[in-house]
């Protein structure tokens, strides 16, 4: 059978993650990977999962074992509601404002199925997370692509690519903005106030949504909490992404989705035909853990080692790249990523080939282009090499750089 011929246009789009297929490479044992951005495991709280574990499954094996709403565990939908309020000050939301995904990703697909097409167009930064790039490719859709500073997106290029739209009559065919706003992944900078606010006037001017996805902001390091767009914008105009991904264990697969109850409603709709309903058995665990622990007081240890981490990564990097001309790099105020940048010239897609020959892996800044472009930039996570390795890593990655630098002509 020629299976080629039988896939359909959304079929035809859907890419594997090049990240994936990177950092295959990276199980040797004398490579340093600062390529993924998952979690270290020694911050999941297992002792604490395995008792409830037993429990839930001992004694509330009606619920949890079973098939169960779409929406998701209504005891969890309360805690989170608790949280929302502990974290951001958000209130006046109850549980219909609420459904869960299995992890933000499959919120990020429901939403490219309920409102792209080819006719629709969305607004993404650049660099923009992989994750929601291929999501929204699969359904066809045109992009607006606006540069990322270090306080957020150019708010001066939107508009203009906004008005172009508007003045073509296809203004209407705009449906979202995509704002990863706390220490973004990517490029680890965080959205301003002001830019935030920007960002509500504009959304309300076009009549568009804007898409607040916040998997790290429980993870700051320095500096304050800011509002969120969500509460900046209310529920009207702005949905609010969320997961226990980077905060309590990314096995158990909960996202969630936080927005107006028309469109959760539509969530649940296009979930319905995805995956029937979420599973109960990690909603509870998650519910169950929340209630009986503080999820804050349990984030203090991770958010040390994490803390500890970037520090180390970012004094590798001033001790290693400070000489190299036109080196830069972001010093995010939380998160898991560094995002450095070369001089022009540098194709850290090319010089991969460099980086596997000395075992140090990165993940090259194209994955981030939303159109396949090369980029002089690349993402470090500080998150799971223990702190030796992240100065001996950086260190190697100097040599990387220094080597392919001298073979270009660039120094
Ligand atoms: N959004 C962003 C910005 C992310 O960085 C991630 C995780 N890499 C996700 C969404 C998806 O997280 P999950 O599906 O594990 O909840």
């Amino acid at each position: 059978m020629n299976l080629e011929n039988k896939i359909s246009k959304i079929g035809r789009n859907m890419k594997s993650s090049i990240i994936r297929e990177i950092l295959k490479f990276a199980s040797d044992e004398e490579a340093i990977s600062f390529g993924g951005g998952v979690p270290d495991p020694e911050t999941f709280p297992r002792k604490e999962l395995a008792e409830i574990a037993k429990e839930i499954i001992e004694k509330e094996y009606h619920y949890t074992l079973q098939y169960s709403t779409t929406e998701g565990d209504p005891l969890l939908k309360h805690q989170i509601l608790k949280l929302l309020e502990r974290m951001y000050g958000i209130t006046g939301l109850d549980e219909d404002n609420i459904v869960f995904t299995v992890g933000s990703q499959q919120a990020l697909d429901l939403i490219g199925k309920i409102f792209l097409d080819d006719e629709s167009y969305c607004v993404l930064d650049d660099p923009a997370y992989l994750g929601a790039i291929n999501a929204f490719k699969q359904y066809l859709a045109h992009f607006i692509v606006v540069p990322l500073e270090d306080d957020g997106m150019n708010i001066d290029v939107l508009e203009k690519k906004l008005s172009e739209l508007d003045r073509r009559g296809k203004i209407k065919r705009v449906k979202f903005i995509y704002v990863v706003s706390n220490f973004h992944n990517p490029a680890g900078v965080t959205t301003s106030l002001e830019k935030r606010k920007a960002l509500v006037e504009i959304a309300e001017r076009y009549d568009l949504f804007i898409i607040e996805d916040d998997p790290y902001g429980a993870l700051r390091y320095e500096g304050e909490t800011i509002d969120p767009i969500f509460k900046i914008g209310g529920p009207e105009r702005v949905v609010m992404l969320n997961t226990f991904s980077k905060v309590l264990a990314p096995g158990l697969r909960i996202g969630m989705v936080v927005g107006d109850k028309e469109f959760i409603k539509r969530i649940v709709q296009a979930k319905q035909s995805a995956d029937l309903c979420s599973p109960a058995i990690t909603h509870r665990l998650a519910a169950r853990y929340l209630e009986r622990y503080d999820l804050f007081e349990h984030l203090k240890p991770t958010i040390e080692i994490y803390r500890r981490k970037r520090k180390v990564m970012l004094k590798a990097l001033e001790e290693n790249f400070s000489d190299i001309p036109g080196a830069k790099w972001v010093k995010s105020e939380g998160g898991l990523f560094v995002w450095l940048s070369l001089p022009e010239g540098f194709d850290t897609w090319e010089m991969f080939e460099y980086a596997k020959k000395k075992k140090i892996f990165y993940v090259p800044g194209r994955v981030f282009k939303v159109y396949d472009e090369p980029s002089p930039s690349m993402r470090l996570s500080f998150c799971l090499p223990p702190d030796e390795k992240i100065v001996e890593g950086v260190k190697r990655l100097r040599e990387v750089v220094l080597e392919y630098g001298r073979t270009k002509k660039i120094f």
